[in-house]
């Protein structure tokens, strides 16, 4: 039997949006603000689509005004850009998100680096990284904003912990790095050339999967005790269906860890919690008012 703690992320990301929407409703009622998401989405990717109504249900659930301003596959990065550029310059407009992939034909870099920093609530501008990298106020990426909150809730002081990163992409595994280090880690971070993967990730006491290999981390790899966040989201074939696993395999790891998120359930409902939290920072340091408690 297991003793590991299965963090719920699920619950814990309920609680996270009814905090947001709680706070949405004070600063109405105490200065009239409401804050504002919109999401620029381009092309007719499914998932995308999926994605983008999720969000604008959760912003309008948490009290919050939500646009969306779709564009067709065919959009030019130029058209792009201009809708951007409007929204940078509508003040009822606190948080501009929009969704990657991008076409071809648009930079994507370019794009997102056009958003005012100050409503990046993706935190994927250069200015937001660079804040992030120098420890000053920044808007920090969902995902590993999600992972943080849960594992300063959950496992408590991280002070001094040895962090193990896999992944070093620019959404989740870099900043990731980036906050553990700001929580005074000892972090490492693994990637596609990293020499003995298993024995990086069994010397952490926190053990973050950010890969997107269905089950590459096994139980062993894991120490015992260790915090396990699993941001993978892989679908596998499961007989005539499919299913969706983690990058870390559950069955095995709960035997060794401390605490483990389950996929699903675990770090992806805290992504779209997060960005409700990061549009009323946005909208509460656009107008200097102070976050209300
Ligand atoms: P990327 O594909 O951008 O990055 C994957 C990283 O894993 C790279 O750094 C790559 O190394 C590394 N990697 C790949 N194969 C191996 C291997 N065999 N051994 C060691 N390292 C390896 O992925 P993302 O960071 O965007 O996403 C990772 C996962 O998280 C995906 O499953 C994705 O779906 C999921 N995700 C979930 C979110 C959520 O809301 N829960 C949000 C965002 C992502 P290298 O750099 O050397 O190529």
């Amino acid at each position: 039997m297991s003793d590991a703690v299965i963090i719920d992320g699920k619950a814990f990301a309920a609680d996270l949006r009814a905090e947001v929407g709680r706070k949405a409703a004070l600063l109405k009622a105490s200065h009239g603000l409401v804050p504002g998401l919109s999401v620029v989405l381009v092309g007719d990717d499914p998932a995308s689509h999926v994605y983008v109504r999720n969000k604008g249900k959760a912003t309008v659930a948490a009290g919050m005004d939500s646009q969306e301003y779709r564009l067709p596959a065919t959009a030019s990065h130029a058209e792009v850009l201009e809708t951007v550029e409007r929204l940078n310059a509508d003040d009822s407009v606190h948080g501009i998100l929009v969704q990657l992939p991008l076409p071809d034909q648009v930079d994507s870099n370019a794009i997102i680096n056009a958003i005012d920093p100050d409503k990046d609530v993706d935190g994927f501008h250069t200015v937001n990284v660079g804040r992030l990298t120098t420890g000053q106020d920044s808007l920090v990426p969902c995902t590993p904003l999600g992972c943080l909150l849960m594992l300063r809730h959950f496992v408590g002081e991280l002070k001094g912990k040895r962090a193990m990163i896999v992944g070093r992409s620019n959404i989740v595994g870099k900043p990731m790095a980036s906050l553990l280090l700001r929580e005074h880690c000892t972090v490492t971070v693994g990637h596609s050339r990293t020499q003995d993967l298993p024995g990086e990730c069994r010397r952490a006491d926190v053990l973050i999967a950010a890969v997107g290999r269905a089950e590459m981390i096994r139980g062993d790899w894991v120490k015992p005790g260790a915090a396990v966040i699993d941001v993978g989201i892989n679908r596998v074939p499961a007989g005539e269906k499919t299913r969706l696993v983690g990058d870390v395999c559950f069955e095995e790891a709960v035997e060794n860890a401390g605490w483990i998120t389950p996929v699903p359930g675990g770090v992806g409902p805290m992504t779209i919690a997060c960005l409700l939290k990061n549009t009323l920072t946005a909208a509460c340091r656009r107008h200097a008012i102070e976050e209300p408690a």
